[in-house]
Parts: C-alpha cells; sequence; structure tokens
C-alpha cells in the first residue's frame, strides 16, 4: 500500500533514544511518527541492556545455589538448561518491547516497522512488504545507535568471531572463550559466562580492566574475577585471531611487551561501539559530523547543523548509555515542543553489572586528580555493614569524594552488592549540593546496605562509627 504521512516530528531509530523522544513530543501535542527497522527498543531492549541483565541475574541465582550450603541449605547437584535460560531472557525482553508498542499506541504515535530512507532535507520514504510510504517532516530526530566495533587486527573481521548479540543468542556453552576488551560489556559477559563453566580469557589493552574507574575500584572486580577462576590479561594487545584446523581459536597477544598465545574455542569482540553513520544519508540532510568524524555533530540542544533535524543517542557519539540517549530524547524533544531544554553532563551515573556489581557518578580519583581539585575521600567497606554480612555479600566498599575547601560531595563510587541501585542517593547528595555535614544528618534506614553510604561520609572527617 502506498501511504504518505505529514508529521510534526519524525523520529529514525526506537532505541532508548528514539522512543522517549517521541513520547515527550507526543506529550508536547505533537504529531509524531517513529521508524525502526527492526525491534522497538533498539539495541538495549533487544541486544544490550536489558537481555544481559536477565542473564546476570539467573547466573546470580545460579551462584547462590551453589554457595546455598553457607547459607545452611542443602541442595542436590546443580544443573541449568542454557536454552531455559535464553528463554526467560527471551521473555523478559518481549515484555517489555510489547510495553513500548503500548505507549506508542497510547501517545497515538504512528509506528512504522521497516528502514528509513533520506529522499530530500524534508523528506522521508519507508518500504518495507506491506507499505510504501513517504513522510514529510518538520522535524527529524536521528536515532540510529551504533554497532559493534572491529579491531583492525588480522581474523578480526572472521565470520565466526562474536559479537556482543552473538554472546546474548548463543545455543551451547562453549568450553572456552577470549573476550578481546575488558570495559564494562567485555566484564559482564566474563562473569556471566564464568558462572556458566566456560573458561574465560579477558585481553585488556589499557593497564587495568574498567580502565575508567580508579584502580582500588578495578581491583575488586579483577580479585573477584581471578578468585573465580577467570584469566585476565591488562596492558595486553592482541595481535592477531587465527583459527587451528579443528576450528579452535588462537588469540596473539602482546602483554608488557612479552608474546603469548591464548587458546579457546570462542573469540568475542568488545571493544567498544560505532556510531551507526551508514543507515541515513546525512549529506542529502545536510547534517555534519563532529570533529573526530565518529559521530554526529550536535549543540546542547541536541540539534545538528541543520536547524530541523536533531541527533540523540550513541550516533552522537557522546557517551554511549541507555540512560544518555533517553535524557538526550527529553531535550531534543523539548526544544522541539518550544521549551528550552539543555543537555548536561556532569552527573552521568554509570552501571557495571559485574559480580559484583559496580556504580559510579560524579568525579572520582582519577577526575579529581586530572582537573587539579583539592579532594578528601571517605571510604567504608562493605565487610563492616550489617546487611551485607547477612546476605553474605561483603565484598565491596563505597567511596565519595568532597571538595576540600567547599566540603561538597563531587563524587562517589560503589562496589558491592546493590551497588547499582543506591547510586541514585549519591547523585541526588551531588546534586542538592549538599555538604557532608548537611547529608551525614539523613537517617538511613537499618538494617540496609545504603548505611555504607552514610558510614562513607562520616569516614571522611575520620568520623565513621563502625570502621
Ligand atoms: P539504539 O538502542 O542502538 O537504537 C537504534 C535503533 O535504530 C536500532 O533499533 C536500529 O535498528 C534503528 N535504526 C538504525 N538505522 C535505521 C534506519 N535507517 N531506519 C530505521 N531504523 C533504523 N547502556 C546502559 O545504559 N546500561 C547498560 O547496562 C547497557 N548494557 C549494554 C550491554 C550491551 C551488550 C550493549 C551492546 C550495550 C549496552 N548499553 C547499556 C548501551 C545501550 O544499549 C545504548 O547506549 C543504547 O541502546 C543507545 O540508544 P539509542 O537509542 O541511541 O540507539
Amino acid at each position: 500500500v502506498q501511504k504518505s504521512y505529514e508529521v510534526d516530528v519524525a523520529i529514525v531509530g526506537g532505541g532508548p533514544g528514539g522512543y522517549v523522544a517521541a513520547i515527550r513530543a507526543a506529550q508536547g501535542g505533537k504529531k509524531v511518527i517513529i521508524i525502526e527497522e527492526n525491534r522497538l527498543g533498539g539495541t538495549c531492549l533487544n541486544h544490550g541492556c536489558i537481555p544481559t541483565k536477565a542473564l546476570v541475574s539467573s547466573m546470580d541465582a545460579l551462584e547462590k545455589i551453589r554457595r546455598s550450603e553457607s547459607f545452611g541449605i542443602e541442595v542436590g547437584e546443580v544443573k541449568f538448561s542454557l536454552e531455559k535460560i535464553m528463554n526467560r531472557k527471551n521473555e523478559v525482553v518481549n515484555t517489555l518491547v510489547s510495553g513500548i508498542e503500548h505507549l506508542m499506541n497510547v501517545h497515538e504515535i504512528e509506528y512504522l516497522n521497516g528502514k528509513a530512507e533520506v529522499k530530500d532535507s524534508e523528506t522521508l520514504t519507508v518500504k518495507n512488504k506491506s507499505i510504501d510510504a513517504t513522510i514529510k517532516f518538520q522535524n527529524l530526530i536521528i536515532a540510529t545507535g551504533s554497532k559493534t566495533a572491529i579491531l583492525p587486527i588480522e581474523g578480526a573481521d572472521s565470520e565466526d568471531i562474536l559479537t556482543s548479540q552473538d554472546l546474548l543468542e548463543m545455543t551451547e556453552v562453549p568450553s572456552s572463550l577470549t573476550i578481546i576488551g575488558g570495559g564494562v560489556i567485555g566484564m559482564e559477559f566474563a562473569f556471566i559466562y564464568n558462572a556458566l563453566g566456560t573458561k574465560v580469557n579477558v585481553v585488556e589493552f589499557f593497564p587495568q580492566i574498567l580502565n575508567n574507574m580508579d584502580g582500588d575500584v578495578a581491583e575488586v572486580i579483577k580479585t573477584s574475577a581471578i578468585e573465580k577462576g577467570i584469566n585476565i590479561y591488562e596492558s595486553a594487545k592482541a595481535s592477531a585471531i587465527k583459527s587451528a584446523l579443528d576450528g579452535t581459536k588462537i588469540v596473539e597477544i602482546n602483554e608488557n611487551n612479552e608474546s603469548k598465545y591464548l587458546i579457546s574455542e570462542k573469540v568475542a569482540m568488545a571493544v567498544g561501539r560505532k556510531a551507526n553513520l551508514e543507515s541515513l544519508d546525512l549529506t542529502k540532510l545536510g547534517v555534519e559530523l563532529n570533529e573526530r568524524r565518529n559521530g554526529i555533530m550536535v549543540d546542547s540542544h541536541m540539534r545538528t547543523s541543520n536547524q530541523n533535524v536533531y541527533a540523540i543517542g550513541d550516533i552522537t557519539n557522546k557517551i554511549q548509555l541507555a540512560h544518555i540517549a533517553s535524557h538526550q530524547g527529553i531535550v531534543a524533544a523539548d526544544n522541539i515542543n518550544g521549551i528550552e531544554n539543555e543537555m548536561c553532563y556532569d552527573l552521568i551515573p554509570s552501571a557495571i553489572f559485574t559480580m559484583p556489581e559496580v556504580a559510579h557518578v560524579g568525579l572520582n580519583e582519577k577526575d579529581a586528580d586530572s582537573q587539579n581539585i583539592d579532594y578528601m575521600t571517605g571510604k567504608f567497606p562493605l565487610m563492616a555493614n550489617g546487611k551485607a554480612q547477612a546476605m553474605g555479600e561483603t565484598e565491596g566498599f563505597v567511596k565519595l569524594i568532597a571538595d576540600k575547601e567547599t566540603r561538597k560531595i563531587i563524587g562517589g563510587t560503589i562496589v558491592g552488592v546493590h551497588a547499582t541501585d543506591m547510586l541514585s542517593t549519591i547523585s541526588n547528595i551531588i546534586v542538592s549540593g549538599l555538604t557532608i555535614d548537611k547529608a551525614a544528618h539523613v537517617i538511613y534506614a537499618h538494617p540496609t546496605t545504603a548505611e555504607s553510604i552514610h558510614e562513607a561520609l562520616l569516614n571522611i572527617d575520620g568520623r565513621g562509627i563502625h570502621f
């Protein structure tokens, strides 16, 4: 069927950037169309944040059952079915994707499933089996996301090198797996496959895994990984991936100037994500790239070099996180709705679902050092927290950073159980501009892991009670 639409706002890409922008634009009374070639929810829901966390939850359950005796519970032999674990993950994803379809309906947002192409600077076309659509728009929001980056080394482009998407869809547990890249995605999968029984190697180019984090934070994760049997190679550069005759993979690495060969059944690439710059003809839209030519250039209103075209999410290559994409979507849609809104990147929370979890917001010690800020830190180990002891989850700590002069909290990191869910408390302390003294007035419920935040606050002045 031939169809033509005239809309106030057309959005290409139905990920956490695009669908959130669609809802906000519709809330402002705009006529909105959203075009998605795969499934609503984008990378985050279908191949990213949500399916990984569904797998992490299965692994948490598995690991807890394995140490059930420490809780005084005896179970027989512990077995699992990868198929059932994957099915559960798919159910979680499907529930959330249909939730988004429902939200599109509720807000009367037109949804077209197909690949959008640019006809000219005011018109898109979408063709699929049943529709041949032309869309004239007043404003366009580009939210086309990113894809796995591939290292430019021998063998990396071979079809059997796994991406994060492949790791989410495995039908058999590999006996061994070398993951190139010890960043967030690489480390999350390292713990997932380790729990499934795979012998995992992680190769990290930088001197430490989770390189953006402070050394003491990465150390907790490294220690936990090594205790679980994960091999970590840091300051290690992968230089080639070769296949043996039986299909076994050999990754050549150079670790601190020493050549090594890592042999494993499978190899996965987790060295970052690249903006999907080729999926729309940006030249026809008059949209320019940033200086490094690795993302669309945008101003703080999320506007591109073409005033009617906005870009949000991973395609801008600012910070590739789902909550950034969504927030940028709100900013873009607000501006289209005539409400001035600017994007600010000062307080970006990050959550890492390793075992244990890591969560961070504001400045860490590395940032404060590089910005020459005179700061004080307060640290509290979960070992000294009652709830963490009761849960048998005592790895990790809370660390807070305060400006020495103003005594305001400027950053915080939590490593340990419930870290990611506790983080917003620290965000709220920072955004409210609270000093150590003001923040320490809040009473935390007992027994909770969040009491560690209170103790870390007190410890900045050496006044902690339990440590
Ligand atoms: P995407 O979610 O990538 O969506 C873009 C959409 O655009 C895609 O669905 C694509 O099909 C569509 N599209 C592209 N071109 C066209 C076209 N021409 N026509 C129609 N449709 C098109 N972030 C977090 O914050 N927390 C996490 O825990 C987390 N875990 C992750 C785990 C993994 C394994 C991965 C890969 C990523 C993870 N991320 C996480 C990052 C997060 O998924 C992304 O930052 C987020 O999805 C970016 O949102 P987006 O809307 O910019 O793009």
